[in-house]
């Protein structure tokens, strides 16, 4: 697509050495059957404690995540910036499942949000609900099953956690998105997210919400969304994705024989995808949006709609979003037309990051034309250099 095809710009952050190592990382990635070998080595390798993490870090590591602690992040934060990316600090651990490590998300929570605030490279932050909350409780409470009283009080636990990083963004006046996940457990931590956005986004956009639109239902939330905070009153922040958790949602509704809350057909899910997006712009008095896609067509659609509706390019109440060593031709050529772009950067330790790296892997394996995309690009961008020296 035209507004997306300078690669000199794409890649502008990167060396030489960074571009080749995307390049082979790519190559990799893009066989199926050497991304399962390597999946497994690499767990074979970490639970054996053997010393692999130089290796992890010299390739997919480095690719997809700013470090290993927000400070290693630093760096790379003002490169984007220079280059007009902001980023998302992004605690990218996954597979949490005890109070320990709840009451740790939460404390890197609470710490980011001052931390952010006087960055101006950072103009979110983000947590995911089941990094500070356990899934199989969330799944109860949506559920409506009986909690025991050690249920109860962690409930109520979560709740607060929840509560206390929202009221430390809104008084640090810096927005929180909130991921979206499985719909077992989303229509619970909708209804937390909801409850934070009327009371936090009186006066303006604090908290934003995530919606699926790989879920068939969710124009209609949207709608109802609209309706809700045009009635009581309150601004809507609101993340649009497609949805990651597609495969895992098919077999469940079909394993326990409830209808498939997924579109039927990925079109389905793109012309609801950017129906959001038309959505929020009309409704922009009281919104503001986040649209996280790699997909060049709705990151193309947003940006021409927006022009339409004579909105301007840097509206501070809409952003672009990819993540961090994905779709760079998206970020930056927007970036550079002057619109706002933000990516996540994903941080954490090496061990801790692993299934968040194993499903950018195994997503640029699945993803149809994905990597392939990515690849052209890179050579390209490789062809571009090689006769400019020469
Ligand atoms: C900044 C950012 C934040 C994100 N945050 C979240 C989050 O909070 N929660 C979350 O779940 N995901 C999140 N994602 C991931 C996102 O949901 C997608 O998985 C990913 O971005 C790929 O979709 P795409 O829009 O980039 O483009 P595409 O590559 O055009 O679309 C791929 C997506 O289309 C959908 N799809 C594919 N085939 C079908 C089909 N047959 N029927 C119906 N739908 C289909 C699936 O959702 C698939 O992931 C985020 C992505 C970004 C960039």
């Amino acid at each position: 697509m035209k507004r997306f095809e300078n690669t000199e710009v794409a890649f502008r952050i990167n060396s030489d050495r960074e571009l080749e190592r995307a390049y082979l990382l790519f190559r990799m990635i893009s066989r199926p059957s050497l991304v399962k070998v390597g999946t497994s080595l690499v767990k074979f390798g970490l639970a054996l404690h053997l010393p692999i993490k130089g290796l992890i870090r010299a390739t997919v590591f480095d690719h997809f995540c700013g470090g290993e602690s927000i400070q290693d992040c630093e760096p790379i934060m003002k490169k984007m910036h220079e280059n007009g990316v902001s980023s998302i600090l992004d605690y990218s651990i996954e597979g949490q499942d005890n109070e320990k490590d709840f009451v740790h998300a939460e404390e890197v929570a609470v710490r980011t949000i001052p931390f952010a605030r006087s960055h101006m490279e950072i103009p979110f932050t983000v947590f995911k609900p089941t990094g500070m909350a356990r899934f199989d409780l969330l799944a109860k409470v949506q559920a409506k099953e009986e909690l025991n009283p050690r249920e109860k009080e962690e409930w109520e636990r979560i709740k607060k956690r929840f509560d206390r990083v929202a009221k430390e963004a809104y008084d640090h006046n810096l927005p929180l998105m909130i991921d979206a996940e499985e719909t077992w457990i989303q229509d619970i931590c909708d209804e937390l997210v909801i409850d934070l956005m009327r009371r936090y986004n009186k006066e303006k956009v604090i908290i934003y919400n995530t919606l699926q639109m790989y879920r068939h239902d969710r124009i209609a939330h949207l709608e109802w969304q609209i309706k809700d905070a045009r009635e009581k009153g309150y601004h809507v922040g609101l993340k649009i994705v497609r949805g990651a958790y597609m495969e895992k949602e098919r077999e469940r509704s079909a394993e326990k024989g409830y209808p498939d809350p997924i579109q039927p057909n990925k079109a389905a899910t793109d012309r609801d995808f950017d129906l959001a997006s038309k959505m929020i712009v009309d409704n922009i008095d009281i919104m503001s949006y986040c649209c996280g896609t790699h997909n060049e067509e709705s990151a193309d659609f947003l940006a021409n709609y927006m022009i339409e509706k004579g909105l301007k390019k840097d509206d501070p109440r809409i952003y672009f979003s990819q993540l961090y060593g994905m779709s760079d031709h998206i970020s930056y050529n927007l970036a550079d037309e002057g619109f706002n772009v933000v990516k996540y950067l994903p941080y954490g330790p090496v061990r801790k990051v692993m299934p968040y790296l194993f499903r950018r892997a195994e997503e640029n394996t699945s993803v149809e034309g994905q990597t392939g995309r990515e690849l052209t690009l890179i050579t390209k961008e490789r062809k571009r250099r090689k006769a400019a020296k020469a």
